[in-house]
Order: C-alpha cells, then sequence, then structure tokens
C-alpha cells in the first residue's frame, strides 16, 4: 500500500513552522483517538497515520530525509533503521553517515549498511583536467571474525523466543492492539546468544580505508560520484551501502568558473586600449594572445572561443572570458606629466570629442536639471 504524503495527512503547507505541525497533529489526534472512538477501525488508522507523520515532522533531522527522499528516507517499518545516524555522523568527522542509509535489504536479514558522503577539494585545473584523488575513509567493515553474523565464531545466532523469528510483535494499547518491532531482537528475528568479542556481536568494525577515486574532467561544485559498495557494511550480513563523494571546487586566483565558461579580469594600460596591441591571456593550459583593438573602453570583454571547460556530460567546451580593466598610470615622472598636459591640451582644442561616453553622459545630466525646472 502506498503512503500518504505526510504534509496532507496532517493539512499542513511544507513550509509549516513546528508550532503549525504540533498544533495539527493535536487536533486530529484528540479527533480520532481510539478512546474516544472506540472499535472505529477508520478513527483508528486515521490516528496511527497521524501519529506516523507527527513522528516524523516533528524531527527536524527526519523532516529533511522526508523532504528529501520521501517516505524512503524515514521508513521506520524497518524498525530503528533510522535510529543512530546522528551518533555516527559525528563520529565519522568529514564523513557522515547519509540520512538514507539503514533500511532494511533485502531478504529479511541484516540491515544495508549506511551511505557515506565524502566532501572531496578540488583545484579548478583538477576540477577542470580530471584527476585521481586518493581518500582515507573511516567505515564500519564487515567483521572478519564472524563473517558478520555477530555470533562468536564457533556458535550461531538463533530464533528470538520473543517474536518466534517474525521479528514483530502486537501489542495491546488500550482499545487496540498494535504491531510493534520486537523489543528483543529489534526486528531482525534472531537473536546472538554468545556474540562474537572482536565486534561486541554487532558483525561490523570500524576501519580506515583508503580509496583511489578517478574524478572525471570537467566536473564542477557539487556533483557528486558514486563508489558503489564502499559505504559502510550492512549489519548482521545485510548488503553494504554506497560512498558519494562530493565535489567542492576551491576558489580560483584568477579564474571564475559559470557553467562551462571560464571569466578573468585583464588590467591594461591605457595607451594600449588607446592604440591598440597585442596581449597575452592566461588560460588554464598556457597562454594565448589576445588582440585589443583601438579605442577599447574599460570593461569591454573579449571571448577566446574553447577555452573553457569541456563539460563532464558531454557538449561544447566552454569559452574563457576576459574583461580588461583600463589603468590609470601611477609614479609619473615631470617629463610624463608634461607629456600628459600637453595631451590634455590637444584634445581640447582638436574641437572633436576624445570621450564617447562623456558627451552622451553630460548630455543626460543637463536633461536631468532641465526636468528639475519648476
Ligand atoms: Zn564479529
Ligand atoms: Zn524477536
Amino acid at each position: 500500500m502506498s503512503k500518504r504524503d505526510y504534509y496532507e495527512i496532517l493539512n499542513v503547507a511544507r513550509n509549516a513552522s513546528e508550532a503549525e505541525i504540533k498544533q495539527a497533529y493535536r487536533r486530529l489526534a484528540m479527533k480520532h483517538h481510539p478512546d474516544r472512538n472506540p472499535g472505529d477501525q477508520v478513527a483508528e488508522e486515521k490516528f496511527k497515520e497521524a501519529k506516523e507523520a507527527y513522528e516524523v515532522l516533528s524531527d527536524s533531522r527526519k523532516r529533511a530525509a522526508y523532504d528529501q527522499f520521501g517516505h524512503a528516507g524515514v521508513d521506520s517499518s524497518a524498525g530503528g533503521g533510522y535510529g543512530g545516524a546522528a551518533d555516527l555522523g559525528d563520529l565519522f568527522g568529514g564523513v557522515f553517515r547519509d540520512i538514507f542509509g539503514g533500511m532494511r535489504g533485502g531478504g529479511g536479514q541484516g540491515y544495508r549498511g549506511a551511505d557515506l558522503r565524502y566532501n572531496l577539494d578540488l583545484t579548478l585545473e583538477e576540477a577542470v583536467f580530471g584527476t585521481t584523488a586518493k581518500i582515507r575513509v573511516p567505515a564500519l567493515v564487515t567483521c572478519a571474525a564472524c563473517a558478520g553474523s555477530g555470533a562468536r565464531p564457533g556458535t550461531k545466532p538463533t530464533t528470538c523466543p520473543t517474536c518466534r523469528g517474525v521479528g514483530q510483535v502486537r501489542m495491546q494499547q488500550g482499545f487496540f492492539s498494535i504491531q510493534q518491532t520486537c523489543p528483543r531482537c529489534q526486528g531482525r528475528g534472531a537473536i546472538i546468544p554468545e556474540p562474537c568479542e572482536t565486534c561486541r556481536g554487532s558483525g561490523r568494525v570500524e576501519e580506515q580505508k583508503t580509496l583511489s577515486v578517478k574524478v572525471p574532467a570537467g566536473v564542477d561544485n557539487g556533483d557528486r560520484i558514486r563508489l558503489a559498495g564502499e559505504g559502510e557494511a550492512g549489519e548482521h550480513g545485510g548488503p553494504t551501502g554506497d560512498l558519494y563523494v562530493q565535489i567542492r571546487v576551491k576558489p580560483h586566483p584568477i579564474f571564475t568558473r559559470e557553467d562551462n565558461d571560464l571569466y578573468c579580469e585583464v588590467p591594461i594600460s591605457f595607451t594600449t586600449a588607446a592604440l591598440g596591441g597585442d596581449l597575452e591571456v592566461p588560460t588554464l593550459d598556457g597562454r594565448v594572445s589576445l588582440k585589443i583593438p583601438a579605442e577599447t573602453q574599460t570593461g569591454k570583454t573579449f571571448r577566446v572561443r574553447g577555452k573553457g571547460v569541456k563539460p563532464v556530460r558531454g557538449g561544447p567546451t566552454g569559452d574563457l572570458l576576459c574583461r580588461v580593466v583600463i589603468e590609470t598610470p601611477v609614479n609619473l615622472t615631470r617629463e610624463q606629466k608634461e607629456l600628459l598636459q600637453r595631451f590634455a591640451e590637444t584634445t581640447q582644442a582638436g574641437g572633436k570629442r576624445h570621450t564617447p561616453q562623456e558627451g552622451s553622459w553630460l548630455d543626460g545630466v543637463k536633461k536631468f536639471f532641465e526636468e528639475m525646472k519648476f
């Protein structure tokens, strides 16, 4: 049976505050409480449904997991699969146990190991050209001594006497009975009479492992590389989780990246800007020559085709965009100052306009003041 949306059950908006969620739950709980509706199956279902929705949405971690992954992110029917995620996340420091891990694997024996996330910091060059990164990952691996069973070598897990191997028990509560995860075996259906000494019965031990991650050329911030089966070992022989390597690109001193284009700022002298010239600009793989036409204005952007990023998912390579910034000369000698003075006099005497923007700017100012007149 597919489950209804938790927000829909509580009849609240997806961005509802904690108080709103609490209030909505209270209202529904009062209405459908089994003590008020004895023998009413529909009310009982509604009550349970609201309780489950509230349990998830009132817990900020579970709510985040639900928002991202839906019911799969918080599925509690496996019995405590979600639990413990917080402590493990802290334990691992840079590596986080992903919230959607810990769900029950197929076959009903053990829980699937948690997925892990590793944040990998790359330089822009590494992201653009690709690299092989060595990462050290602390992970829970299957205990070698007991092969993951958790039972002392030579012994075996036995059927749980409380639930007779079903993993669920029925509990009487008020007017009705509810199905619950067996408290004795936590839903596994088996117990370990003599736990393995190496892993204290968990079937897993913590270990550091070094992995080699092949980063393809063209990756960008936020891209994820999935290493299947490199996450946490499953509990009691359950399947292993995956490791997600999350790419983070460090800022570059010269270039910024936007999609597949690279941007940089190039300072040029005002004489080059006025007279034109050739300019060497850096690219990620060497220099290229850029032709600056005469009378170039500050802020003009030149496009160098194909010197951007080749996208990891295919498609055309981006461009390099160089924005020129005209520098006002400093540390002028007396002679240079005199030359500029003479230059200024010639520009005023010539009768030609040498400042392309000043003219329209002055016109604009004039118009502005005219319109201001009362
Ligand atoms: Zn063991
Ligand atoms: Zn049991």
